[in-house]
């Protein structure tokens, strides 16, 4: 049972599977089912009433084979360490699937971002950078947003990392969080770069002809769970491509309307009353009945775990395009492969936003700002070759694409980190850090 939903022994089954199938070295594998370094802080804070608050939060850095260390850092009241684990080594993965020279890492904090105040998450953030200041950095490890966190959340980053770094502060160090705002260093498009770079790979997907019966998105039924970041802006695109976005849902409520939700309208709604229950011109409904329907393609973008052996067998998707982190288990995964349904992997589906960080942190090192046309250019051609070579692996391995993508990954960790170890400099970098 616990394999089935534990998100970190999920990672690893799915690394060991592709790691069979290319005879992967076994001291490359044992890293990959290790984390690198794990830190686990407690921090206090002044809360708004006077009361002083203990907070957990942890930072692992799963592996650096490929470059610095990768991933957003996360406020949740679910957020555990076997979680982290799991986001950090997708993270290298996916790094390694659109191959940019980044390794993989994550944070999180356990806390309730909605019930505290605006100032209560700055001190919190404030608190929690004191604590990993030290391993962090824009060579060695360079977190990002993830799920309630955002630019603003980045830009108290940049602001307390320069003052643990440089007492007399003055200097900042722009490359040691993406995400940003604009104007502290962030990048143009890095916002739907999640997003845009899921709409790439479907497209992808379709014009290879990958998947029967799904030739263009114009009229095609598309269910998005999860209206945040990630959902709410690939619903808009979608809806701007001429697809029917039948259903949506969020962490209150599910909405549906089987001729199709007006999306500008459910994200105007969604604005005003923070949740996307209750909008006119369409019906209330569940989170759990959305992921069911009959539709063309699935779009689970909120967390974890949202298909697992419980609902496996009642998915009726002909694609599931996981803009989420790990929405569904390895086991149901294999419940989907013999059903006929397309997964099209984490690791593929949503390494936009890293893409698009990996950009960001790009221009930071050169003091450069490109402008957005560009930012989706570059994009555009990072997401289309790469889909391409994981439907080609897959193919070739005759394998679910997510195990194909896992494939294309490991070969070039593996790649790099025998061309490393030849000049000793893996191992330098690893006692350095
Ligand atoms: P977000 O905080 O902006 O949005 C999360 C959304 O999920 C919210 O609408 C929330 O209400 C909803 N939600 C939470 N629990 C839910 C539940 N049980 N049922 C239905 N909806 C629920 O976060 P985000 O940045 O959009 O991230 C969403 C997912 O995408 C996460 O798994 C994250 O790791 C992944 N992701 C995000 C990015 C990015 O750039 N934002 C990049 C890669 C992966």
């Amino acid at each position: 049972m616990m394999s089935q939903t534990n998100p970190h022994e999920s990672a690893k089954e799915l690394i060991n599977e592709a790691a069979d199938k290319v005879k992967l070295e076994p001291w490359i594998r044992k890293s990959l089912l290790n984390t690198h370094r794990e830190l686990h802080v407690t921090f206090p804070v002044e809360m708004d009433d006077g009361s002083i608050k203990i907070f957990n939060g942890y930072r692992v850095q799963h592996n650096h084979m490929r470059g610095p260390f990768k991933g957003g850092i996360r406020y949740h009241w679910d957020v555990s360490l076997d979680e982290i684990r799991a986001l950090a080594t997708w993270m290298t993965i996916k790094c390694a699937v659109v191959n940019i020279p980044l390794g993989g890492g994550k944070g999180g904090v356990i806390c309730n971002p909605k019930d505290m105040s605006k100032k209560e998450l700055e001190m919190m953030t404030r608190g929690f950078v004191r604590r990993i200041y030290p391993i962090i950095g824009p060579q060695i490890d360079i977190p990002a947003p993830d799920v309630y966190t955002n630019a603003e959340v980045m830009g108290w980053i940049v602001d307390e990392y320069a003052k643990c770094i440089d007492k007399r502060g003055g200097k900042k160090y722009l490359g040691v969080v993406t995400g940003k705002p604009l104007d502290m260093g962030g990048s143009e498009g890095r916002e739907e770069a999640t997003a845009k770079g899921g709409m790439f790979v479907i497209k992808e997907v379709i014009k290879e002809k990958y998947v029967v019966g799904l030739d263009s998105l114009k009229n095609k039924k598309v269910v998005v769970q999860g209206f945040g970041n990630a959902g709410s802006i690939f619903a808009r695109l979608a809806y701007e491509e001429g697809a029917k976005i039948i259903a949506v849902s969020d962490s209150k409520g599910a909405v549906i309307n089987k001729n199709g939700l007006d999306i500008p309208k459910l994200i105007e709604h969604k604005e005003r009353t923070m949740s996307v229950a209750n909008c006119e011109g369409c019906s209330n409904t569940t989170n759990e009945d959305i992921l069911c329907l009959e539709c063309d393609i699935l779009v689970p973008a909120a967390l974890e775990n949202a298909i697992t052996m419980e609902n496996a067998d009642m998915i009726k998707a002909k694609v599931v395009l996981e803009l989420a982190n790990g929405p569904v288990s390895a086991k149901a995964d294999k419940v989907l492969y013999k059903k006929g349904i397309t997964v099209i992997p984490d690791v593929l589906a949503n390494a936009g936003g890293v893409t698009a960080s990996y950009f960001e942190w790009d221009q930071n090192l050169k003091n450069e700002h490109w402008t957005k046309k560009e930012v989706n250019k570059k994009l555009e051609k990072v997401m289309n070759e790469n889909s391409k070579l994981v439907i080609e692996t897959a193919k070739k391995h005759k394998v679910s694409t997510r195990i194909g993508a896992y494939i294309l990954a490991i070969q070039r960790i593996s790649e790099k980190a025998k061309n490393e170890l030849d000049t000793n400099h893996y191992i330098c970098l690893t006692d350095y850090l």
